[in-house]
């Protein structure tokens, strides 16, 4: 399988290749060149397999010869064996066709630790092998970060540097990022707001005497092999719900449109699902953007779910490529509006888009109201994010088709909104216990390229 940038310019690669590179030297984001499918029967057999064993048939025909059936199985097989529940993503019902598919029992209890610890373990085997040694950058707003430093922290060939918006994450999320102990992994705070870290990180990969210099990778979630390991989730949940011989539909609490784009991918690859449900908070760009067509960035409002507090959605030039036609060039010219301020999509482009997903958005407190209602009618504790995709999918749910609602975080990782909206205190799992005495390491930048740059040069001896 070989991998195209959505701007058509930079060369194709290998996966191998693109999951070391990330970003594209044209600014674009790497996708497989055709996407595969599984046939009605494949999909089928998936009914009663361990979570592994799904994920090994899901990703192979994308991983090609890259390694050995048995090297993948050990990556995978290593990538999930921390987790806290056997299911991995395990369903839980919430009323009469409407369940919610658990992600947060991974070693920092959201949902991205399912696709970075399969990083963790793909990077690791890739460079073993090539005694190559990497320098991973990125940004997060709370989540990513700590999924990263948890995936990568103590491994021989990577340096890990997070660069997260000071001030804007949660307690849980800062002391994730902050109190391993391990030299290759740091914890960067950043005076601006997440957007202005994945600018820095955008930058840096732009940068490519910088990037050359100290073999810059990125693990964000543009990176195709975090899309990829999200896609199976999609797979285990729709047929524990009776796929492929039943439709089912998801609702996906967005940000950067990663999590709810693997879902799109599933489907492409022929898992039945009727429809995908983009839902937001008050930073609502997607969902103003599938209404108008109009994609205009306006300020970050911080709220009560901050890992979705973002204003350029950059997963979302994945299904701006697709709804074109896959068409590079129109992609490069959407994306020079943007730096002027703003784009529309076209119709075609949007009525493609509409073709697979809805949207909605949700207040901060309607957010809260549903964190009480679920607690008191299901018993259920919802983070934040979790909660405004419950609400929204209640609006969007139609009957004889079951919706999933992805749960992202745990609510432990939201203390202080959890308890605020149900009057219980959502408490931290045995292994994380004493996060709250461990100590904390972090290093605080200006919002400033030149000086971010030199702190990796520093600390990385280049
Ligand atoms: C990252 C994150 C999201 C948003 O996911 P995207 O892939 O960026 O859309 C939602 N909820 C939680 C808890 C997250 O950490």
């Amino acid at each position: 399988m070989r991998y195209v940038s959505t701007r058509g310019q930079a060369p194709v690669l290998s996966f191998e290749e693109a999951m070391l590179t990330g970003l594209a030297r044209d600014g674009g984001l790497y996708l497989p060149e055709t996407i595969p499918t599984l046939s009605h029967d494949e999909i089928a057999a998936l009914e009663g397999v361990s979570y592994e064993e799904a994920a090994f048939r899901i990703m192979k025909p994308y991983i090609g010869d890259t390694f050995t059936d048995d090297e993948f199985r050990g990556i995978i097989a290593r990538a999930y064996e921390g987790f806290g529940h056997a299911a991995r993503a395990p369903l839980v019902q919430l009323d009469s066709g409407h369940f919610l598919l658990e992600l947060f029992h991974g070693p920092t209890l959201a949902f991205k630790d399912f696709a970075m610890q399969l990083i963790g373990q793909l990077f690791e085997a890739s460079l073993k092998r090539s005694g190559k040694r990497v320098c991973i950058v990125g940004a997060t707003s709370g989540d990513t970060g700590s999924a990263a430093i948890e995936a990568f922290r103590g491994l021989e060939a990577v340096d890990v540097f997070i660069l997260y918006p000071h001030g804007r994450v949660s307690e849980v999320q800062r002391r994730q990022m902050s109190t391993p102990s391990e030299d290759n992994v740091h914890a960067i705070a950043l005076d601006g707001h997440f957007d202005d870290c994945q600018a820095k990180v955008k930058d840096m990969f732009n940068d490519f005497e910088f990037r050359d210099a100290v073999g810059l990778a990125g693990v964000n979630s543009i990176n195709w092999a975090r899309v990829l390991a999200q896609v199976v989730y999609y797979f285990t949940s729709a047929v524990s719900l009776g796929a492929p011989q039943r439709k089912v539909s998801f609702t996906v609490p967005t940000g950067n449109f990663g999590d709810i784009f693997a879902g799109y991918i599933a489907k492409r690859m022929g898992l039945p699902i009727d429809r995908l449900v983009v839902a937001t908070n008050q930073n609502d760009i997607l969902h103003r953007c599938l209404s108008t067509s109009e994609y205009k960035p306006d300020g970050v409002i911080p709220s009560i779910s901050p890992s979705m507090d973002i204003q350029v959605s950059s997963n979302f030039e994945r299904a701006l490529f697709e709804a074109y036609g896959r068409d590079g060039a129109a992609i490069s010219q959407l994306m020079e509006e943007l730096k002027e301020g703003a784009f529309s999509v076209s119709q075609g482009a949007l009525q493609a888009l509409r073709e697979s997903f809805d949207s909605d958005r949700c207040s901060e407190d309607e957010t809260r109201a549903t964190i009480r209602a679920a607690h008191a009618t299901t018993g259920e504790l919802l983070c934040p994010h979790g909660a405004i995709g419950v609400k929204v999918a209640d609006e969007h749910r139609v009957a004889g088709t079951p919706m999933i609602t992805l749960a992202t975080a745990h609510p432990a990782k939201f203390p202080d909104a959890v308890e605020g909206a149900s009057g219980v205190h959502p408490p931290l799992p045995p292994a994380m216990s004493d996060l709250y005495e461990r100590s904390e390491r972090i290093t605080r930048v200006a919002n400033d390229l030149g000086a971010i740059e030199t702190l990796i040069r520093d600390r990385t001896g280049n």
